[in-house]
């Protein structure tokens, strides 16, 4: 493989810089040139693509967002779209292409390889941790980071002032940034959309907490359960008094990458180019068990990621 092209798309999520760069330097390290395809999939089929090399990535690793931008690109999901966007890779001599995205952009990716045999390794980047078979996404590990360090301030108004915050946070259909981030926070309790709400429930905990001498009380909502008015509307009525509300919103898919992001963005990015320079594509890079691991893209998309219901037993168990 002597020309590859490296893009990101959908939802932004911090890590994508450090994955790009390791797509870049490991390509160029085997004498493959890369190309940046700007905007995702509406880029593709703009030709805005920019030359990419050793130098053109240098500090980006820190850097939160993506320097090749993101876009949504609705017409890709028509087959015709794609075959012209096979053509332009065709034209520009692209033999492979990387994207980093979420489930929305690896549908793409997987119909452009499945008919226009364009071949294309895919890297899970997301904050909603909803990819299945890889243990995590790049920019999850972010994104909780940025819930916690919020969640935290909010505590320490809560105790000063005695109140209960309902806090909202992302996740699409997941409910795993509301469990984790309740859990290491000590959260009085989750909404989750895995489990159905119990109003009932809820309150009367909240009111016990209070009765034991608990100041402040913390409830973290996932927004694919109910939105956290919703939440205060019902408890406040059980627990007569008033509640504090507070969505995160894009706070959350910002910020510098952790640690942890930038070692799987590059884990994730050296592996992409090393699996097309081998012939392997149609494959997502996956971490499972420590280990960075090829899994086919019909096998991941046709899975819903489960949440691991130990997490919410320990949630309970521990608040
Ligand atoms: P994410 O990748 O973060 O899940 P989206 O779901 O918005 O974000 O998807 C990003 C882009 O991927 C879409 O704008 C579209 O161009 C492409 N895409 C999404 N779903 C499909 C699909 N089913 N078929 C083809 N392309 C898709």
């Amino acid at each position: 493989m002597k020309k590859i092209a490296v893009m990101t798309s959908g939802g932004d999520a911090p890590g994508m810089n450090a994955a790009i760069r390791a797509v870049v330097r490991y390509a160029v390290r085997n004498d493959i040139e890369v190309v940046g395809i700007q905007r995702g999939y509406a880029g593709l089929l703009d030709e805005d693509f920019i030359k990419m090399n050793f130098a053109s990535v240098g500090g980006i690793m820190e850097k939160g967002g993506t320097i090749l931008r993101s876009s949504r690109c609705p017409e890709f999901v028509r087959k015709e779209t794609r075959k012209e966007a096979a053509a332009i890779l065709s034209k520009h001599g692209i033999e492979g292409l990387v994207v980093i995205g979420g489930e929305g952009s690896l549908h793409g990716a997987m119909f452009l390889e499945e008919e226009q045999k364009v071949p294309v390794v895919g890297i899970p980047g997301t904050i909603d941790n909803d990819i299945a078979m890889t243990d995590m996404s790049i920019g999850v590990d972010t994104c909780l980071n940025t819930v916690v360090d919020a969640i935290q301030k909010l505590k320490d108004t809560a105790s000063s002032h005695e109140r209960a915050f309902i806090v909202e946070v992302m996740g699409r259909s997941s409910g795993y940034i509301a469990t984790v981030a309740g859990l290491v926070t000590g959260a009085e309790a989750i909404v989750i959309p895995e489990i159905p709400v119990n109003y009932e429930a809820l309150g009367n905990k909240i009111l016990k907490e209070r009765e034991r001498g608990k100041i402040n009380c913390i409830v973290v909502v996932a927004e694919g359960a109910a939105s956290a008015y919703t939440v205060a509307r019902h408890l406040e009525h059980r627990i007569g008094y008033e509640t504090r509300i507070t969505i995160l919103g894009h706070i959350q898919r910002g910020g510098s990458p952790t640690a942890f992001d930038r070692l799987l963005a590059s884990r994730m990015g050296v592996a992409a180019v090393e699996y097309l320079k081998r012939g392997q594509s149609f494959v997502m890079t996956a971490l499972q068990g420590g280990k960075i691991v090829p899994v086919r893209f019909d096998e991941v998309l046709k899975q819903k990621k489960s949440l691991n219901m130990e997490l919410v037993e320990l949630t309970a168990l521990l608040s």
